[in-house]
């Protein structure tokens, strides 16, 4: 049940602004009320259940405690819900050869190129429509449900290397092709077409759209006792449902809850949606002071706040077992792993660990831990870039995944289950 949940949020949120409306649908199902960041925070009470999203890419929830944060603290669970993918450039359309139409794109984030190869692929994001006054336009998010472009192959005839391995170029080898012109009226106009009849607009109400690329094909279970995960974006919308669970699943507690879904983490985080933003920040401050009145409460609710940064981890690949290190390689359905680097790419050090570690116990969960190869640079992730602007004491941690930023990447259903556990544990 908890992995066909999984499963359909994957279905349902093939890019970042689908994925913070879909987890924003479900705080509002648990009686979470939105908040307005413009308006004064107002009256905040024990029990009180409130979220705020930015730029409808960022979803930050809060569940008040009973104590204030100045004497509780806060427990946050911080995860990100954009993955690598192809974002569609302003006047995309190309058209080729015998009516064919293929579109310009460039790359967000690190995806391994060529699994986006021949296979169904869909566009969704938000187009941007003319509102009230310029300064107010109006969001409408696109999902087409639907195969819409593939982005092809060269044959191996033509290619008899290929399997020695290829070097792809971004502008030429990944272009989609999207169609074929039916008549002159189509011509640069088949993308917008597909906008105005998703959304029911006309051309002209059309200012802008931030669209993606996405698989098309649903996620899936597979292994022979279904215990794999398939689907593209695990890294990192399976954390982020995690969360999310465990902050629906738990009741008011002493402390304050918070589950903070952050946008643009790989690219960076430097973005007023992304983990580098003080936006976080300044709503639980704004929490904080509504409800002690001082500013020092802020600053007492970080001393006594704990976070666990939830992002995938590598699990050990059964082909390529020299990449890893050679005695801390988490593998497929061994539970929830704690990430460490020497040069506190992570937040992890042996005390945060330690919390987290007894969280898993508490919760009957194993816990396994994680360090690259040392001749390997690995990559970074929220933990690290949070603290530097809140000082928060925290772990980095995630699922091992198999193929990272592959358009298809596999995990264990255990390893959800065990991690919706642990994360509902830390939230009790
Ligand atoms: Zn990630």
């Amino acid at each position: 049940m908890r992995v066909k949940r999984l499963l359909d949020f994957l279905d349902a949120s093939p890019v970042n602004f689908l994925a913070a409306q879909n987890i924003a649908t479900e705080l509002e199902k648990a009686g979470y009320r939105k908040l307005d960041p413009r308006e004064p925070i107002g009256i905040v009470k024990a029990g009180d259940k409130l979220y705020v999203t930015k730029n409808d890419s960022s979803v930050y929830a809060f569940h008040i405690g009973r104590q204030p944060m100045a004497e509780a603290g806060f427990r946050m669970i911080c995860a990100h819900c954009d993955s690598p993918t192809f974002r569609i450039k302003p006047n995309a359309e190309m058209l080729c050869e015998g009516g064919i139409v293929k579109l310009n794109t460039e790359v967000y984030g690190g995806p391994i190129m060529s699994t986006w190869f021949d296979r169904p692929l869909t566009i969704a994001g938000r187009v941007i429509v003319r509102g009230q006054d310029a300064l107010n336009p109006q969001t409408l998010l696109l999902h087409v449900k639907r195969p819409l472009l593939q982005i092809s192959n060269l044959a191996i005839h033509f290619n008899r290397q290929v399997n020695d391995g290829v070097k792809l170029s971004k502008q030429k080898d990944m272009l989609p092709i999207l169609g074929i012109i039916n008549d002159e009226l189509e011509k640069g106009n088949l993308l917008m077409n597909i906008i105005c009849s998703e959304l029911s607009i006309k051309p002209e109400q059309v200012l802008d759209f931030d669209l993606y690329l996405a698989d098309a094909t649903p996620a899936c279970t597979f292994g022979v006792h279904d215990e794999f995960l398939s689907s593209g974006r695990l890294d990192d919308l399976s954390m982020c449902f995690a969360g999310l669970e465990a902050m629906i699943d738990t009741d008011t507690t002493d402390a304050t809850k918070v589950l903070a879904i952050f946008d643009n983490e790989e690219t960076g985080s430097q973005t007023k949606q992304g983990a580098g933003s003080p936006f976080l920040a300044m709503m639980l401050q704004r929490i904080a002071l509504a409800q002690s009145g001082s500013a020092e409460a802020w600053y007492q609710a970080i001393e006594r706040a704990f976070m666990i940064s939830a992002d995938n981890a590598h699990a050990w690949h059964p082909n390529y077992s020299e990449k890893y290190d050679p005695t801390n390689h988490p593998v497929l359905g061994g539970g929830p792993v704690i990430k460490f680097n020497a040069a506190q790419k992570y937040a992890s050090d042996a005390a945060s660990a330690a919390v987290f570690a007894e969280i898993c116990r508490q919760a009957d969960v194993p816990c396994q831990r994680f360090v690259n190869h040392s001749d390997v640079a690995g990559g970074s992730t929220l933990g690290n870039i949070l603290a530097s602007s809140i000082p928060l004491r925290g772990v980095d941690m995630g699922n091992a995944i198999l193929a990272m930023h592959s358009c298809r990447e596999t995990g264990s259903v255990a390893d959800h289950l065990y991690t919706v556990k642990a994360f509902t544990q830390f939230f009790k």
